[in-house]
């Protein structure tokens, strides 16, 4: 049993992932400060501190009081366009919030590997060959991509400086039940949520961009296998390219759903393509995406099911996804 401290884990994957570190039989307490996370989300068998990133004593005393073995740092801002329009607020979480983190697991002094939810949608930017490796040249195109580039680079330096081991996964887009169907982010969510809502789904540009979605549960065992694997960076991806129209095609079979997308303008700055090889993840973490797009997608319009009022067959729709008794 370890000793794992979680930040953001009421969030979205912070949630699967203290769910995988509690089914694995680990003791884990959870730092969060509720803004995009939910109290619903947190598995009750974790302490739970609501606390801020950007409160560097009140970070310190959690870390003292919890003497964690690891840090799991899942908690950030995580939309791209509000890093554009806010990127010193970014900064502040997401990296100054990232070395409060490691300075209190510096003093303490019990922590012997950090966690560190990357990004392969942002670091590459647009990637110089695809799917993009390890080795591709990380060119983040927002702030918020920056921020994460930044924060491999500290835990590099804390390697160095304070002999702190890290790994850092950088996640592929990410689906799965809890995501929020009503942010910008997270095409799935809000795609599956507006279909079982009857809703006009809107694809920005032609649909044709690509991406590679991986699915939150397999993303959650990446992490409970870097407790004890691996050093430095790695893609967790599925190594596929999927574009936006075949997600559409696919949501709308399970949800039913006959209306045609909208098709409103390409998102500024957004890259066109991108998919992730994680081969590096399966030589050296025996990591590999188990769980395939349309098994993902049915869970996760599954889970929705049992959240939207209006959504199930009494509603109108003959729904196919497959509900989950726990969203
Ligand atoms: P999320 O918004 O659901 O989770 C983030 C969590 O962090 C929330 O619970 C939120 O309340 C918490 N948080 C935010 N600011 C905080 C602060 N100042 N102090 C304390 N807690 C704070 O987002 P998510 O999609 O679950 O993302 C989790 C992690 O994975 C993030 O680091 C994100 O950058 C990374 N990531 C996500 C994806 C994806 O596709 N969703 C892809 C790559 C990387």
């Amino acid at each position: 049993m370890t000793r794992i401290l979680v930040t953001g884990g009421a969030g979205f994957i912070g949630s699967h992932v203290v769910d995988a570190f509690v089914a694995a039989g680990h003791a884990v307490a959870v730092l969060d400060n509720l803004s995009t996370g939910k109290m619903e989300n947190l598995n009750p068998a974790a302490r739970f501190y609501r606390a801020d990133l950007r409160d560097a004593e009140a970070v310190a005393a959690i870390v003292a009081a919890e003497q964690p073995e690891v840090i799991c740092h899942q908690a950030a801002l995580a939309n791209v366009r509000h890093s554009v329009a806010d990127p010193a607020g970014y900064a502040l979480v997401n990296v100054i919030g990232t070395l409060h983190l490691l300075q209190a697991a510096r003093q303490v002094g019990c922590v012997q590997r950090f966690l560190f939810a990357s990004s392969g949608g942002a670091i590459y930017g647009e990637p110089e060959e695809l799917p993009a490796g390890e080795t591709c040249p990380p060119r983040p195109l927002d702030p918020y991509g920056v921020s994460k580039l930044a924060c491999e680079h500290y835990l590099y330096s804390y390697r160095h400086t304070a002999g702190l081991e890290y790994v850092a996964l950088r996640y592929a887009n990410v689906y799965g039940p809890r995501q929020d169907p009503f942010g910008e982010a997270g095409v799935v969510a809000i795609f599956a949520r507006a279909m079982l809502e009857g809703r006009p789904v809107t694809i920005n540009g032609d649909g044709c961009q690509t991406r590679d979605f991986v699915y939150v549960g397999d993303v959650a065992r990446a992490n409970v296998l870097a407790l004890t694997r691996g050093t430095g960076v790695y893609n967790i991806g599925t190594g596929q390219a999927t574009d936006i129209q075949t997600i559409f095609r696919k949501l709308a079979r399970l949800t039913d759903y006959r209306r045609p997308p909208q098709h409103g303008p390409c998102k500024p700055g957004e890259a066109r393509h991108n998919y992730l090889d994680a081969r590096k993840a399966a030589a050296e973490l025996s990591w590999r995406a188990e769980v395939d797009l349309d098994e993902g997608l049915a869970r996760t319009a599954g889970s929705l099911v049992a959240l939207t009022p209006g959504s199930s067959p009494a509603g109108g729709r003959r729904v196919v996804a497959r509900p989950l008794g726990r969203p």
